[in-house]
């Protein structure tokens, strides 16, 4: 916790959840505009453990989506991350994170769940939907190739929801992925650590 906090200010907590595998730019830029906009005193990066809507596809380890989480949010002293998800283990709901980081925190902070537009449009199927919007306060990003509008959720007022338009950025992980099993360069997709860890550890490859 910052010590030169007001009085009275409560801490305000971005929590960037994904599977970053790996991260990205995109996932960067929406992070830093949203703590920007939303004066956030940090924003927490959480790999998810194993993904239950990807559970159909090969996800690389959470060590190493861990690890390359790390390594990209290193140099900024407003980002951290945590295994809250990864040390959980079995598949991870979004408000389980929530009251995981409730209880490491403390319940004097509010949260700020930052989302991209495909992740906003299927809030809907998330479990335990209400309590997750009583735990944190949504914010729908923009993001290329996807329209971008809040779900009109019963039980949820729709101020718990704001869209923000950030820089649009049209990079995915499938797309990185992809581009390293075809040979073709990720250099400025993801930051040059990341380029670097992809290509010592041999992700991708197949
Ligand atoms: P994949 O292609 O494997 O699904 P992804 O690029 O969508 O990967 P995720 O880890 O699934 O990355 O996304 C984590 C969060 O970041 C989601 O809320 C997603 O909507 C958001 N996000 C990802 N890429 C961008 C982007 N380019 N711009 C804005 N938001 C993004
Ligand atoms: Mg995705």
């Amino acid at each position: 916790r910052d010590p030169d906090v007001q009085p009275g200010h409560r801490y305000r907590l971005g929590v960037m959840g994904g599977t970053f595998d790996p991260i990205h730019h995109g996932h960067l830029v929406a992070a830093s505009e949203v703590a920007s906009r939303f004066g956030l005193d940090e924003v927490v990066f959480v790999p998810t453990g194993q993904p239950w809507q990807k559970s159909h596809k090969k996800v690389s380890s959470a060590e190493d989506r861990y690890l390359m989480t790390v390594i990209a949010t290193a140099s900024n002293p407003r980002f951290s991350v945590s295994r809250v998800d990864i040390d959980r283990g079995g598949p991870t709901y979004t408000v389980d994170t929530l009251r995981d980081l409730h209880a490491e925190r403390g319940d004097d902070i509010d949260l700020y769940f930052i989302t991209g537009a495909d992740a906003l449009a299927q809030i809907l199927t998330w479990r335990d939907v209400e309590e997750m919007f009583r735990l944190a306060h949504f914010v729908g990003c923009t993001r290329p190739g996807v329209e971008l509008h809040s779900p009109v959720i019963e039980g949820v007022p729709p101020e718990r929801i704001t869209l923000l338009e950030v820089p649009a950025l049209a990079i995915s992980s499938t797309g990185c992925r992809e581009r390293v099993t075809a040979r073709q360069p990720i250099w400025y997709l993801v930051p040059d650590g990341i380029v670097q860890y992809i290509a010592k550890r041999g992700l991708y490859l197949s």
